[in-house]
């Protein structure tokens, strides 16, 4: 963005001796050029599986206030980033008072804000959710016909990285999202045994894991 903004200065000041339009144009394509390069080659290979699960588009990169990279389809609201930072710190509370060390800082971790595929739960409550393959959930009671309702799922690890969905109200269910989803993260990096024994709810448990 700072090539805009350098661009549109720079023909202010020359404006009557180039063709300043077609210019400007060309200025902004090549700086729109350059910022998806770079966001793609954050870390090509986790937005294209983020982009086969949810069968979304991630356009926009930005970070939340604490440090979170986050991808989405359009441009995220500032209170729904500040519901993600409150996520992660209600996680970093509890993993701390649990000893764990590794992974505690919000640059460690990257969210990606994919559509909804349902905006209610069966009981009819406000509950966005996203449609992923069924997997290991293939015939519980989860189990929709070949995929099963998520409100959120973990992407890699390496970065740490999960899928949430989109939310327009109730942001506090986007910090108990981020904070569930991160706990399976935060298992992972300081409690390898607990993390295997809490990583498949379809042999039941859910969260919070860490209390
Ligand atoms: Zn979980």
């Amino acid at each position: 963005m700072g090539l805009v903004v350098l661009g549109i200065m720079y023909l202010r000041r020359f404006a009557n001796i180039a063709k300043p339009f077609s210019l400007a144009v060309a200025l902004i394509a090549f700086s729109l050029q350059a910022a998806g390069r770079s966001y793609r080659s954050i870390n090509p290979a986790l937005v294209s599986r983020a982009e086969q699960v949810t069968g979304d588009r991630f356009t926009v990169v930005t970070t939340t206030p604490l440090g979170v990279t986050v991808f989405a389809r359009t441009t995220p609201r500032v209170d729904l980033l500040n519901a993600i930072d409150r996520g992660f710190a209600d996680l970093f509370a509890v993993a701390q008072r649990h000893g764990y060390r590794n992974r505690l800082r919000f640059s460690d971790y990257t969210v990606f804000i994919g559509r909804a595929d349902r905006t209610k739960d069966s009981s009819g409550r406000y509950s966005p959710d996203i449609a992923v393959p069924a997997q290991q959930y293939a015939g519980s009671d989860y189990d929709q016909g070949g995929f099963i309702y998520a409100a959120g799922m973990v992407l890699a690890f390496n970065p740490c990285a999960f899928v949430i969905a989109e939310h327009d109200r109730d942001l506090g269910r986007v910090s108990n999202v981020v904070r569930y989803e991160g706990e399976h993260l935060i298992l992972y990096y300081n409690d390898r045994a607990l993390y295997e024994r809490t990583a498949d709810h379809s042999r039941g448990g859910g969260h919070p894991i860490l209390q």
